[in-house]
């Protein structure tokens, strides 16, 4: 029986990665670096790294790897005796490099790859059926016309569009896919396939019936 405490989270946009994320952080005692979120802090916060890494989120681009790199870095080597789990990271087989030689330098190394593989057509649809309340903000997933909560109309975010979605996933496959079928070379790799739409309870489901069967 393997030991799991170093994971990775692989996934294309919008895939469900952050809510599959906050399970196995809690059913392993995880503690979590998502990458994307963090970036989002920084942004907000408007350091330096946030001004940086704006310019490129709000064209839908990948932030460079040397930026993300640094972060993930300061990271982990406060993280070294703790469980954890790195969402959105690595998303480039040159990230996943400069993971490795950090790991091996430190001794360690990552146990076990999750990729979360949603076929495209659905997260397309979920994106579209998702709304947002002119109101309150709610955001809903079943393409109400009228805020549940408060009754203003329901509208579809600005960045729930296609033209975006298309450059984030022409990233994924081009870039990101090979970073899962590095692991999957390594033998590091548990893949879920998810084609047809479904709660996020029954993929973290599906994803602990491959963890267990992995860890065997
Ligand atoms: P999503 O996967 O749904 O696009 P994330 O929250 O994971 O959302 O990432 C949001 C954005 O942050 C990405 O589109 C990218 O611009 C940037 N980002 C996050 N992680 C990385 C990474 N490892 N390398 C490069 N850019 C990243």
């Amino acid at each position: 029986m393997k030991t799991l405490k170093r994971f990775v989270l692989v996934g294309g946009p919008a895939s469900g990665k952050g809510t599959q994320a906050r399970y196995l952080a809690q059913a392993f005692g995880l503690h979590t670096l998502s990458t994307g979120a963090l970036l989002r802090q920084e942004i907000e916060a408007c350091s330096d790294l946030g001004r940086q890494a704006q310019s490129f989120m709000d064209r839908a681009m990948l932030v460079p790897d040397e930026v993300v790199n640094d972060i993930v870095r300061g990271w982990l080597s406060n993280n070294d005796e703790t469980p954890w789990l790195l969402d959105g990271y690595p998303r480039t087989v040159a990230q996943a490099e400069t993971l490795d030689s950090f790991m091996r330098e430190r001794g360690l190394g990552v146990d076990v790859v999750v990729w979360l593989d949603v076929a495209r057509e659905l997260i397309e649809a979920r994106m579209l059926k998702r709304k947002e309340c002119t109101k309150c903000g709610l955001i809903t997933r079943d393409g109400e016309m009228v805020c549940p909560d408060c009754g203003s109309g329901m509208r579809v975010r600005a960045d729930d569009n296609l033209e975006a979605f298309a450059r984030r996933w022409q990233d994924y496959e081009a870039l990101t896919v090979p970073v899962a079928n590095y692991y999957e070379a390594k033998g590091l790799a548990v893949r879920v396939r998810v084609t047809e739409e479904g709660e996020p309870e029954e993929v973290s489901l599906r994803i602990s019936q491959k963890l267990k069967e992995f860890a065997e």
